[in-house]
């Protein structure tokens, strides 16, 4: 406060704020009866006439819905038409939480605004009146009142929560005559205050005058006064200062400022309406696959103000902790201050209680310690929002004169390692059920959870440090621009964001970075809570850096670093390293484990792996896959000491110089292949043979050419000729999979005998193995048919040699080819299991070249012509018609055939769902991806059980 106030204004002041505090919480807690009385009574006429119409309206006919008083036109499950803060301010409302009083104009209104050439309907504006007249009524004050002027806040607010994405205008309905009245009521320095914030916001939202015009004033201000802070500065300066901006807005837009409180309102709905289409909105719908035609509703509240002294507050608030997941409250607040003051970093905000003190807040005051009576009300309120909604959530408040308000509640943003921890314990409070648990986790964002953290006996010095905002390490070449951030990632660079504070305009930066730096701001600062939605690493508030934007540099202490320069940060401590630090693998805690188990309840799907070395195997197994279903061999092929031999093999003019080269290889395979039987003791192991096209192979330069022509005893130019005779327009299309079976059989007989002698020898050893061979790029029953002959009559040679072994490989194939989809009738005699090859599958059915629709592919996700990258998620109405054919004509012809998919898409939690649905029997995928895949399988069950009819038979589990 400023230190000129003197006894009579202080006087003048606490008089105005029994008049100009909204009614107190205690008339919202009443009983529903004297509530509706009550509420009767403060509409008046006018009101109860309203209140007639708006109940002859259904809710879908309804534009503009009321709440206050412990009454609400809505609830939280009309989220669709009153966005997420609209929906759950009713909530609040109903359930007696003191909520300022104040009404929602639907989403359907946004549409409209928008179709209309950005014009609201007449009768939108009829309703608004209407509802603000009740809020008026509520709180004693009018709207544009010289005396007593209500003033309000208008905030956006979809379905799905966008933070910071959409505009707000706050402190609206002053003007030059309302000011005065407010300075009566609550003294000239925060009259002023409101009305430069008021001034500032509106200016920016709704005319279109740049933000740092305003900016640049207030410092001038704050430079002549010799003052830090904004709070240091009188309300004579802040009447100097709002005399500026009106001159601002008048010079920028040749306009006065609007005056007239009703022309204000129209403004900056129509504003935050219109900034639905803004371009951050539009960017961050696309990240998050917001549909464009969900609209934003506009909440229009009467506002509460935690800046007019000491005993007033602003803040934000989880019920558990969003980083770990810990069931503590944990929060931050500001005293003297507005909620955007919280957000905006600028001052460092003080923790709420005990447990939400970080490294820089240790010594500051707590609410729980300052305002002892309004921290009790909160915890009460807290808890019971907690067991309401029945999820962690995320709460604004304001303290006005020690009443505490409930801004918002919603459920909280939360790392992943907080959320499958947050929905164990609830699981175990009987909050909600397992199988809800098991919903809440996301499956896509298991991913950030297994990601390596710093190796610390090896990390290079720490040279600074900030808030642990977001945790996970990440390392990258430090880069100062979102923009910067973005170009250089498409480039395929590791970058880590750095800035000052990030705003929404960052927002497609943040996405393309490994990490974010900042210099200011705390733990619910921008930076850190969209990082955290996001699953990056986060150090927020990191004030040793002193960046300098204009030469693309940074100093921490004694050191300079540039742009490009790598820097490692960790978001779980905190901590900032120059160079690379080595990383290690995740501990994962109880919470996940016992979730893990929870979902090998309910799942029905197997999930394997795509592993090629015992290595892969191992990682996969520590994280439950049930076995490989896909090992690709010729991965082992480009091992140092084995390409001459391969080149050898493919480059050998005759049979007998390929065996040669076969012989070579023979024994390194089948120790590849007894590592992994031993590490996948007791599960199956599917070994696919040679499938890649030959030309992958084939030596390119000079030196290679040379050694593979000594190696076979030939000269440079007849491996030349050799090689031009390999050549192929069209390779993937060409040369490959089992029609090198058939044209070189001595090849995959190798593999047989390498595959089976290692399962003969480890099962000698007392393993037990489960060994599997496919034939990849089958087209037609009759390649199948013969191959499958060959390899018969290698097993059973080398079950003879070994004197009889109880080794018996299944020998199946992969449908990858759509020809193969669809007479799966056929080949499905001949094979004792399908995997599904989705890779090829997408390429061949959707004629997209795996390798080079990525220059065409973002844009056409970009345009909406395609919901995502087919190579990603499966495309269910196209290539998903070629799976489900080739389960429903395999398994018509052979009841009893294993069925699976080892395509990238078996990691991708929507995919797995489709394949869930079609009843495959197991699906595989990459090591880390493992535990997703056992998540969105569980996922599926419960989804796929909670749609069937009560009578309809529950899931069966398939053997493995
Ligand atoms: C596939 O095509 O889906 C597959 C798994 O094989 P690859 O990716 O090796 O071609
Ligand atoms: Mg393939």
């Amino acid at each position: 406060m400023s230190a000129r106030k003197g006894s009579a204004s202080k006087t003048r002041k606490s008089r105005a704020r029994k008049k100009a505090a909204p009614k107190k919480k205690v008339t919202a807690r009443k009983k529903a009866a004297s509530r509706k009385s009550a509420g009767r009574k403060a509409l008046g006429k006018a009101g109860s006439r309203t209140a007639r119409k708006a109940k002859d309206r259904t809710p879908s006919q309804r534009r503009v819905f009321f709440f206050g008083n412990g009454r609400a036109d809505g609830h939280a499950g009309m989220k669709e038409i009153l966005g997420g803060k609209g929906a759950n301010l009713a909530e609040m409302t109903s359930l007696g939480i003191p909520v300022p009083p104040g009404f929602t104009i639907s989403t359907n209104v946004c549409a409209e605004f928008n179709r209309r050439g950005q014009k609201l309907p007449v009768a939108v504006k009829a309703d608004v009146m209407t509802a603000l007249a009740r809020v008026e009524q509520l709180m004693g004050l009018r709207f544009g009142d010289p005396d007593r002027p209500l003033l309000v806040a208008i905030r956006s607010g979809a379905r799905a929560s966008m933070p910071g994405m959409m505009d707000t205008v706050l402190n609206l309905g002053l003007n030059d005559r309302t000011v005065v009245g407010l300075a009566e009521l609550a003294g000239e320095r925060f009259a002023f205050d409101s009305y430069r914030r008021f001034i500032q916001m509106y200016g920016d939202v709704v005319l279109g005058v740049s933000h740092d015009r305003f900016e640049h004033r207030l410092d001038a201000e704050k430079e002549t006064r010799g003052v830090q802070d904004d709070t240091d500065l009188s309300g004579a300066d802040l009447r100097r200062v709002v005399a500026d901006y009106l001159e601002i807005v008048r010079e920028v837009t040749h306009e006065p400022f609007p005056q007239d409180p009703r022309e204000q309102l129209w403004g900056a709905i129509g504003a935050v309406f219109g900034s639905w289409e803004n371009q951050r909105a539009i960017a961050y719908r696309r990240i998050n696959d917001i549909p464009d035609e969900w609209g934003t509703a506009v909440n229009v509240q009467s506002m509460v103000f935690g800046n007019m002294g000491d005993d007033c507050a602003t803040g934000v608030a989880f019920t558990r902790n969003p980083s770990t997941g810990e069931r503590n409250f944990y929060g931050e607040y500001l005293k003297n201050a507005q909620g955007e003051d919280v957000v905006a970093g600028i001052r460092t905000p003080q923790p709420i209680n005990e447990s939400s003190r970080a490294a820089d807040t240790m010594t500051l005051p707590t609410l729980e310690g300052e305002m002892p009576k309004a921290y009790k009300e909160l915890v009460r309120i807290y808890k019971r929002l907690e067991k309401h909604y029945r999820d962690m959530q995320d709460i604004e408040f304001t303290i006005q004169d020690g009443t505490l308000w409930l801004l918002q509640t919603r459920n909280g943003k939360r790392t992943t390692g907080a959320a499958v921890r947050i929905a164990v314990d609830m699981a175990r409070e009987r909050l909600i059920t397992r199988e809800e648990a098991i919903l809440r986790v996301d499956a896509n964002s298991l991913d950030h959870l297994l990601h390596p953290t710093i190796d610390r006996s090896r990390a290079p010095e720490v040279i600074a440090r900030g808030l642990p905002a977001s945790p996970g390490a990440a390392v990258g070449e430090v880069v100062f621009s979102a923009e910067t951030a973005e170009m250089r990632a498409k480039g395929g660079a590791k970058v880590i964001l750095v800035r000052t504070e990030t705003s929404p305009e960052d927002i497609v930066g943040m996405h393309a970075a490994e990490g974010i730096l900042t210099a200011k701001g705390g733990m619910t600062s921008h930076a850190a809570v969209v990082a955290r939605g996001m699953g990056k690493s986060c150090v927020a508030g990191c004030g040793v850096l002193a960046i300098n934007y204009d030469q693309a540099s940074m100093r921490i202490g004694e050191h300079l670093i540039r742009e490009g320069d790598v820097i490692t940060i960790d978001g779980s401590s905190g901590e900032v390293m120059l160079g690379q630090a080595p990383t290690v693998l995740p501990e994962l805690g109880s919470s996940f484990s016992e979730l893990m188990k929870w979902t090998d309840r309910v799942r029905v799907l197997r999930v394997r792996t795509n592993a090629d070395t015992p290595q892969d195997a191992m990682v996969a197994r520590n994280f439950g896959a049930e076995g490989i279903g896909l090992c690709r061999t010729e991965h082992m092929f480009f091992e140092p000491g084995r390409i001459l031999a391969v080149r050898q093999m493919i480059l050998a003019a005759d049979l007998a110089s390929r065996e040669e080269a076969l012989e070579k290889l023979l024994p390194m395979q089948r120790g590849d292949f007894e590592g992994i039987f031993r590490v996948m003791d007791g599960l199956p192991v599917t070994v696919r043979l040679l499938d890649p096209p030959l030309h992958e192979f084939l030596p390119q330069a000079e030196e290679d050419i040379q050694a593979v022509a000594d190696s076979l005893g030939r000269s440079m130019g007849e491996i030349r000729h050799r090689l031009e005779a390999l050549h192929e327009f069209n390779p993937m299309l060409g040369h490959r999979g089992c029609r090198l079976g058939i044209t070189y059989p001595e090849i995959y007989a190798m593999q047989v005998r390498a595959i089976t002698e290692a399962a003969v020898r480890v099962a000698a050893d007392g393993v037990k193995v489960k060994p599997e061979i496919m034939i990849p790029l089958v087209s037609n029953e009759r390649e199948l048919k013969k191959l499958r002959k060959l390899a018969e009559g290698v097993i059973a040679d080398v079950r003879r040699e070994a004197g009889g072994s109880r080794v018996r490989p299944k020998i199946g194939t992969m449908i990858e080819v759509p020809r193969a989809a669809l007479t799966a009738d056929r080949i499905a005699q001949h094979a004792d299991f399908f995997s599904f090859g989705t890779n090829d599958l997408t390429q061949m059915g959707y004629a997209l070249s795996r390798d080079d629709s990525g220059n065409f592919l973002p844009q056409y996700v970009e345009d909406g012509l395609i919901d995502a990258d087919p190579f990603v998620s499966i495309d269910i109405e196209g290539i998903g018609q070629l799976v489900r054919i080739g389960v429903e004509r395999g398994r018509a012809s052979r009841p009893d055939l294993k069925l699976g998919v080892c395509g990238e898409h078996g990691g991708d939690p929507a995919s797995i769902h489709f394949f869930a649905e079609v009843g495959l029997d197991y699906v595989s995928c990459s090591p880390y991806r493992v535990p997703l895949a056992r998540l969105a399988a569980a996922q599926a069950a419960i989804l796929a059980s909670s749609n069937s009819s009560p009578s309809s038979e529950p899931a069966k589990k398939r053997s493995k």
